[in-house]
């Protein structure tokens, strides 16, 4: 059996190879490495994909997520809410930007950060809310829209493990997860479900004045070649990762459907083990699963991930440590009640090797040794 991987890029790459080979070549080619005609065309696929009015591409998903924030016009002290339990980006913007992150605790089967926690820690000081939909699958956008035109505050989605996903309102209407709030970011990550081979972000947005705002951002705070508006910064798509990122997006339905059936198969075999709790899918939300991420009870989450590793099987803890115990935060952000289910989830979760190419062998090898660990 191959070397089993949290994420097997290469084989994907060989499953596609003549079309990404070409497709690189071709911006090779014509040497139009920054802003070449392949941006423009990725951005377009990528906004008729989404749904989304404007699509800016940008250089990573944080720096997504930091020129969202810098079109908002906000002041020093705005307060932005944001979920204790995920990866720092999202928080670590705000706090660079110098606004004050203002952390919540999140739902313990979603992972994810709810409207009613965000409502109790809104202030006069607070100006936005960045929902992120943790490890694929989406926040209750809905009562989150809600709460934000209650209190006139501004919703930026973190979509950076949900692409492709979609959200369902209690209408019956459906929008990809990323659309719905006045911005949604993303990252081209290689081991992100829309991965290009290097780094790569984008802005989607479906107001026009936004997305002007958000172009002239990203390139310097110009809209005028060298007539500078307001202080930017230089992020950008490269040619080559447009190039092979509109190749991908072809295959992106695909990869989330095999990354679901994987998933299947992995709840459908734990489903009754004591002591282990698989992913639970809303009502509201599909699942990119962009993370299989299991709840290990009992403090033996360690014990499992290395009787795993053991077995030639990588497993990975997203995330350790929550955000509101993280250093760089102690001094600079509020936190809005008590964090307990951060703190037990950082304890419990466990993640199991994710991607498109997991083969039927591949699964069930890593289903019998979880089985075994339980003794099943
Ligand atoms: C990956 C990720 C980011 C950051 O993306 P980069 O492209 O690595 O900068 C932000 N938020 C979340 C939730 C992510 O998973």
């Amino acid at each position: 059996m191959k070397k089993i991987q949290m994420v097997d890029l290469k084989t994907q790459y060989n499953n596609i190879k003549p079309e990404i080979d070409a497709a690189i070549q071709n911006v090779i080619e014509n040497t139009a490495f920054i802003n070449g005609q392949q941006v423009g065309s990725f951005s377009q696929n990528l906004s008729s994909y989404m749904g989304a009015k404007h699509v800016i591409t940008c250089g990573n998903g944080t720096d997504a997520l930091q020129i969202a924030l810098m079109a908002l016009n906000l002041k020093p002290s705005d307060e932005i809410i944001v979920p204790a339990f995920t990866f720092i980006a999202s928080a670590e913007v705000i706090g660079l930007l110098g606004f004050c992150p203002v952390m919540v605790d999140v739902d313990y089967n979603s992972f994810n950060v709810t409207a009613k926690n965000i409502e109790k820690a809104i202030t006069i000081n607070t100006k936005a809310i960045i929902p992120v939909h943790l490890f694929g699958q989406g926040c209750e956008m809905e009562a989150i829209m809600e709460i934000a035109k209650k209190y006139d505050l501004y919703v930026i989605e973190d979509n950076a493990q949900a692409i492709g996903a979609d959200y369902k309102f209690s209408n019956g209407k459906i929008q990809k997860l990323g659309t719905i709030g006045h911005i949604g970011c993303t990252s081209f990550f290689p081991s992100k479900n829309l991965g290009c081979y290097g780094d790569g972000g984008a802005i989607f947005t479906n107001d026009d004045e936004l997305a002007e705002k958000i172009k002239m951002i990203c390139n310097h705070g110009m809209k005028i070649r060298y007539h500078h508006q307001v202080l930017g910064v230089n992020s950008r798509l490269d040619t080559i990762q447009a190039a092979i990122l509109d190749v991908k997006l072809k295959h992106l339905d695909k990869y989330c459907k095999l990354r679901y059936e994987a998933a299947t198969k992995y709840s459908y075999a734990f489903k009754n083990i004591e002591g282990l709790i698989t992913p639970k899918e809303s009502s509201f939300s599909t699942h990119a699963y962009h993370q299989y991420t299991l709840k290990v009870l009992d403090g033996r989450r360690d014990e499992l991930k290395n009787y795993l590793e053991e077995n030639g099987i990588p497993a990975m803890v997203y995330y350790p440590i929550p955000l509101h115990k993280q250093e760089a935060f102690l001094k600079i952000a509020n936190q809005n009640g008590d964090m307990n289910i951060s703190d037990q989830l950082s304890n419990e979760v466990l993640s199991l090797p994710m991607h498109t190419e997991l083969d039927y062998k591949t699964i069930a090898y890593i289903i019998s040794k979880v089985l075994q660990f339980f003794n099943k």
